[in-house]
């Protein structure tokens, strides 16, 4: 069974500062914030990167994207804008392998990857 910080979170035996949570995902903000606002959203489900998804089900993955959409509306991000992303291995920079979406919000970020 994986157990990774995530899951430790999600047990409640760690702490976080949970922004939100459903049957499906949990979000919480990230320990060391690249943004004013960074916040992961993680299924509850375990998969350990983007590749293990599998291609049967795209809620999986849908479900992370609208929650997020949905706590920046609520934040009043929507109009300004903010980032999505989620790092996939070595080279995507994946560090915790429970997929995770990042959202990143609160100022203006620049260009990706610029
Ligand atoms: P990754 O690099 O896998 O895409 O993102 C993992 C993220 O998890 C990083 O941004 C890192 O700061 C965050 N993180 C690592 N450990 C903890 C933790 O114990 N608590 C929280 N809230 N975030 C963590």
């Amino acid at each position: 069974m994986p157990d990774t910080i995530f899951h430790k979170i999600m047990r409640r035996e760690i702490p976080a500062d949970i922004v939100f949570e459903d049957d499906h995902v949990i979000a919480f903000r990230d320990i060391a914030p690249q943004a004013p606002v960074h916040v992961l959203f993680v299924p509850k489900r375990d998969f350990a990167t983007l590749n293990d998804v599998p291609a049967s089900e795209p809620e999986i993955i849908g479900r992370l994207a609208v929650a997020a959409a949905a706590w920046a509306k609520a934040q009043g991000f929507d109009e300004d804008g903010y980032r999505v992303v989620m790092n996939c291995n070595g080279d995507g920079g994946q560090t915790v392998f429970q997929i995770h979406l990042h959202l990143l919000a609160g100022a203006p970020l620049g260009r990706f990857g610029t």
